[in-house]
């Protein structure tokens, strides 16, 4: 039986992408050739490059003057990518969890990093209101989804500066105003492939304005003149994202995603809410996350999270734990999510409350 899948990452895929990435690896469009054994410079595999890449142009209203780039390397690469091409003296960085961190120990790499401000004294269970972003740096990089932790920046913010985003976690689950950033990036694993892409929108304007000799394939200008296809990129990670772009299309781009999410996130969070069992990490309701919910036991249940996780297990629900730094459970319910996979679990919650 399929399981529901909450895991943070890698994580579900719509069965529309399984089934027809599936298919192409067996023999893709009738050729008599898999995907995965086929020349990356070939008329089929061309033609995935181009429509994946138009795709994410239709799905988010990307205007002119950006490139849309598909890489190897992950998000972890694009940390030392991004300083290396646009930090020239000095980027700010906002620290809202684990990911943040490891994109700012990169760029102290290159420059000085102006950390703005920071929730880690309380386990990043909020975002940062509080803050200036100095006139003078290079970038701005904000984490909008905090995977681990559970919570989101849910608005495209208005910066003096460029502004970076890693959107691993969060990319095409609500509509967003492209032209706010110079550049959003993040790994396929959450809400689009299976591992071992990445993507990049950047404002092709930014680059080139930096003094340091950078290596060719760490240079977005590379990929950008390459087409992502200076060597071979990624082909089966890419050929499975573009399904799923045609499944978001199908279903009505982003603002259908948005409306289920959110729908969804509802349900989970009222739960938490209502069961006295529960308590949310996060407080501040504007910061919780729609795409991975965080939530604990009341401390004088706190006994009972291993007892629940078990429960859960046993109604064909997997990837529920919380992540080692924050412990009990965290549901990751990603665009593929589909409601009734929401729903088996707030039934759980209820059960498990009448059992104890
Ligand atoms: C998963 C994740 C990453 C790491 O992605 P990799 O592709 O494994 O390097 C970075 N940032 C965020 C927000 C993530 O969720």
């Amino acid at each position: 039986m399929k399981k529901h899948n909450f895991s943070a990452g890698p994580s579900i895929l719509s069965s529309y992408t399984i089934q027809h990435t599936a298919e192409g690896i067996l023999d893709l469009n009738q050729s008599g050739l898999s995907v995965m054994e086929i020349s990356h410079r070939s008329k089929d595999f061309m033609a995935i490059m181009d429509e994946t890449q138009q795709l994410f142009k239709d799905l988010l209203d990307i205007p002119s003057g950006y490139s849309v780039l598909l890489l190897g390397g992950g998000a972890s690469m694009q940390f030392c990518m991004i300083p290396y091409n646009l930090l020239n003296k000095k980027a700010a960085y906002l620290d809202t969890g684990t990911w943040a961190n490891k994109a700012i120990k990169e760029a102290k790499i290159f420059g000085d990093v102006d950390v703005v401000a920071s929730s880690k004294e309380s386990t990043y269970s909020y975002i940062p209101r509080d803050y200036k972003v100095p006139a003078d740096a290079d970038y701005f990089h904000i984490t909008t989804n905090n995977t681990i932790y559970g919570t989101e920046i849910k608005e495209d913010m208005d910066c003096a500066v460029n502004l970076v985003a890693d959107m691993s976690s969060d990319i095409f689950s609500r509509p967003m105003d492209v032209s706010k950033y110079a550049m959003i990036y993040g790994g396929a694993q959450k809400n689009l492939a299976p591992a071992g892409v990445a993507f990049v929108i950047i404002k092709d304007e930014i680059l080139g304005k930096v003094d340091r000799a950078i290596p060719t394939m760490l240079d977005y200008r590379t990929h950008i003149d390459k087409g992502s296809m200076f060597n071979t990129p990624p082909c089966v990670p890419i050929y499975a994202a573009m399904h799923t772009l045609r499944w978001y299309k199908e279903l009505g781009g982003v603002n259908a995603m948005y409306k289920m999410n959110l729908e969804k996130a509802a349900i989970l969070y009222d739960e938490i809410e209502r069961n006295p069992l529960f308590v949310s990490g996060i407080g501040n309701e504007a910061d919780r996350s729609i795409m991975n919910v965080t939530f604990v036991m009341k401390d004088e249940y706190k006994d009972k999270e291993a007892d629940f996780l078990t429960f859960t297990s046993e109604r064909g629900m997997s990837g529920l734990k919380g992540h080692r730094s924050v412990g009990g459970f965290r549901a990751s319910i990603y665009n593929a999510m589909s409601k009734s996979s929401v729903e088996a679990l707030v039934d759980a919650m209820k059960e498990f409350e009448k059992s104890i």
